[in-house]
């Protein structure tokens, strides 16, 4: 019957962590994969998420099905996390979605149910998901210049320019904060010019936000998404709790979707039920769980906020002692290292260089130059440091 299946490539970043597990140098450091990891260079466990886990696991609370929709404490608190106050809550229809991919999966299907022939913009470059994602659920993606490689940054103009010329009702994907792969993200002053342009040319914009608080703050990273949402524009956001939570495995995330008013929202979310009871009937209970009690407990948010805090500050300060080192080292130009956001860096590092790094260096990181740089720690920075500047001189 599967005589005629073809071989599906590999996922590029699965099969860099193949090659890196196979690798017997003993100082390999794979800055190649999307996670934060603490400066003992283990995946964190948040105190927060410990104290909520130990609480239900004493409540001994039996798992049984969540609704459809999921946890409504959880889908309430994510509302008031991503719009606050920008929006009234009965305008946004919520589901809580398996991770932030799940999310895009959600929506991609609900999009090209009731829009079938809209095109779907992402930036060039992207996370390589977001286009499988859409062209997977029927759709024709196509790209908005985003990066900029000469000047080391955004080309704002080339974006703006594209979203201009776009057809009303595109569905632009952007994101919210920490962009992946380059780490660039749109000033405050560029997200109005984005803005506008949606507004103009009706586009529906897709928020993703994977990485709320990574870059300045929970109240900063989300404020491209409240001002959207408070200009009365239809569009969606997805949120992942994988990161900012240290969730990755259990796949927490949450699709909301901004509707004209309430009797719009409660059609687009009575449809959005009827993709996941098809997809995945419903969602896990655990880790929404734990973000619920979270979010709304103040003492434990507050406690979060600072954990988040924490990593981001870690993140920061391995770009800076990166630059500071490469810079001591002989190697110039570093600087839009730490210029950027989040958790990746476009390095502006050669494909052949990223293979010299492996190959010569047993340093991982991605042939289009992303280095994952929430995966340096005191230990493995001075190899690092040494390797790029052995290969960029
Ligand atoms: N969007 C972006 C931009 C991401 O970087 C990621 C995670 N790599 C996701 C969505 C998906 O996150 P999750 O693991 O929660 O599915």
């Amino acid at each position: 019957i599967f005589a005629t299946v073809q071989r599906a490539p590999r996922d590029p970043i699965l099969g860099l962590t193949e090659q890196f597990v196979a690798d017997q140098r003993e100082h390999k450091v794979n800055l190649g994969v999307g996670v934060y990891q603490d400066a003992s260079g283990k995946v964190p466990v948040l105190e927060c998420v410990r104290a909520a886990d130990a609480d239900l696991s004493a409540g001994g609370k039996p798992y049984g099905y969540l609704p459809i929709d999921g946890l409504a404490a959880y889908d309430n608190a994510v509302a008031d996390l991503v719009f606050d106050d920008s929006v009234e809550r009965d305008r946004v229809a919520v589901v809580q979605s398996l991770g932030g991919t799940g999310a895009l999966k959600v929506i991609a299907d609900f999009l090209h149910q009731t829009r079938p022939d809209a095109g779907v913009l992402i930036s060039a470059p992207s996370w390589e998901n977001h286009r499988a994602i859409f062209t997977r659920a029927g759709f024709e993606v196509a790209e908005y210049p985003y990066y900029d490689a000469d000047r080391r940054g955004v080309d704002v103009d080339a974006m703006v320019a594209a979203l201009q010329s776009a057809e009303p009702g595109t569905v632009v994907v952007l994101h919210a904060c920490c962009h992946n792969p380059t780490g660039y993200d749109l000033s405050p002053a560029d997200w109005e010019r984005v803005l506008a342009v949606v507004v103009e040319r009706d586009l529906f914009p897709i928020l993703d936000m994977a990485y709320q608080g990574f870059a300045t703050s929970l109240e900063a990273d989300g404020a491209a998404v409240r001002a959207f949402a408070a200009a009365g524009i239809n569009g969606a956001v997805t949120t992942s709790f994988s990161k900012t939570f240290s969730l990755y495995g259990e796949r927490v995330g949450a699709l909301s979707v901004v509707c004209a008013d309430a009797d719009e929202a409660g059609r687009v979310l009575s449809q959005l039920k009827i993709i996941v009871r098809t997809t995945y009937s419903n969602p896990p209970t655990h880790g929404a769980a734990i973000v619920a009690a979270v979010l709304t407990d103040p003492a434990q948010r507050a406690g979060w906020e600072s954990e988040l805090g924490g990593m981001r500050d870690r993140i920061k300060q391995m770009r800076t002692a990166l630059v500071d080192g490469l810079t001591a080292a002989g190697a110039t130009g570093w600087e839009h290292i730490t210029a950027q956001n989040g958790m990746f860096s476009y390095s502006g590092l050669t494909a052949e260089q990223m293979i010299a790094l492996r190959e010569e260096h047993a340093v991982y990181g991605l042939d289009s130059g992303r280095l994952c740089v929430a995966a340096l720690n005191p230990t493995n920075l001075d190899r690092v440091i040494t390797a790029i500047a052995a290969v960029s001189n």
